[in-house]
C-alpha cells in the first residue's frame, strides 16, 4: 500500500488540554499533521474558534516536534502563522487550508501568496457546490498566487446535496471528479471523511468506499469526546 499522508485531530482547536492530548494521541499514531485550527467558517454565528489567541497551541505542537495544519481564513493568517510558529522549530513544516467556504478568489490568491516559504505547505479543498470547472479555477487562483506545485494539496470534501438527499451524506462525494482533478492537475488528492460523511458512522463507510480511489491522503477530524465538542460534534472519531 503506498504511504498516505495523515492530517487528523479535532475541528476546532478547543483548549491547551485537548491539543496537549491531541499531539500525544498524534505522536504515537504517527500522524503526519496535527489538525490545529483557530478559524472556523460557520453556518449561523457561534464559536468561531480561538484565532489569534489560538497561536500559542500550534508552538505548543511544533514543540512537540510535530506538524501543525489550520484552517487560513485571511493571508494575514498565514503571515502571523508564519512568524510566530515556524521559529519554535526548525525542523517542522506548517499546513494550512482554504476551506470549502472561502470562495473568494482575492483571498485565495492572496493567502497563496503569503504562503510562499519552504516550510508551508498551502492545501486546497473543493467549494460547496458541484462544479469540476469552478474547482479546477481555485487551483488556478492559488498557482497564481506563486505557491509552488511542490507545495499544494488539493482535498475533496464533497459537494452540498441539491433536493432529496439519498445518500444520507452531509455532503455527496464525487470520487471519480476528484480524480479526474488530480490527474489533469498532476496535485496530490487527500479525501476529507469528516465533512463529506457528517457522522462517525459515515466517515467509517466513506473511508473504505475512498479506498478503491487512488486518493495521496485523508484528514479526519478526532476529538478526545466527540459529544462536547464545540463544533462538527456528531462527525468526530475518537483516538
Ligand atoms: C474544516 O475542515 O474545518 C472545514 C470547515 O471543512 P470544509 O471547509 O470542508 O467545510
Ligand atoms: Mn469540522
Amino acid at each position: 500500500m503506498k504511504d498516505l499522508l495523515f492530517i487528523a485531530g479535532p475541528c476546532a482547536a478547543e483548549s491547551k488540554e485537548i491539543i496537549l492530548h491531541s499531539i500525544h494521541q498524534a505522536k504515537k499514531a504517527g500522524l503526519d499533521y496535527l489538525r490545529v485550527s483557530l478559524w472556523k467558517p460557520r453556518t449561523q454565528p457561534g464559536f468561531e474558534g480561538l484565532g489569534e489567541k489560538g497561536i500559542s497551541l500550534l508552538q505548543e505542537t511544533a514543540k512537540a516536534g510535530l506538524n501543525p495544519a489550520t484552517e487560513v481564513m485571511l493571508p494575514e493568517h498565514v503571515t502571523l502563522l508564519i512568524k510566530k510558529v515556524l521559529p519554535v522549530n526548525e525542523s517542522i513544516t506548517l499546513l494550512v487550508w482554504i476551506g470549502a467556504r472561502n470562495q473568494n478568489h482575492i483571498i485565495q490568491r492572496a493567502i497563496a501568496k503569503a504562503a510562499v516559504h519552504p516550510r508551508v505547505r498551502l492545501m486546497v479543498k473543493n467549494q460547496i457546490w458541484h462544479s469540476q470547472k469552478h474547482w479546477e479555477g481555485i487551483i488556478h487562483y492559488v498557482l497564481e498566487g506563486g505557491i509552488s506545485r511542490k507545495k499544494l494539496l488539493v482535498c475533496h470534501r464533497g459537494f452540498a446535496p441539491i433536493g432529496k438527499n439519498q445518500q444520507g451524506y452531509r455532503n455527496i462525494p464525487n470520487f471519480k471528479m476528484a480524480m479526474d482533478v488530480k490527474k489533469i492537475t498532476g496535485l496530490p488528492m487527500l479525501f476529507d471523511p469528516s465533512h463529506t460523511g457528517g457522522t462517525a458512522e459515515n466517515v467509517k463507510k466513506l473511508v473504505q468506499e475512498a479506498m478503491r480511489y487512488d486518493f495521496d491522503g485523508l484528514m479526519i477530524e478526532v476529538h478526545p469526546s466527540p459529544k462536547k465538542a464545540l463544533t462538527d460534534a456528531q462527525q468526530q472519531l475518537t483516538w
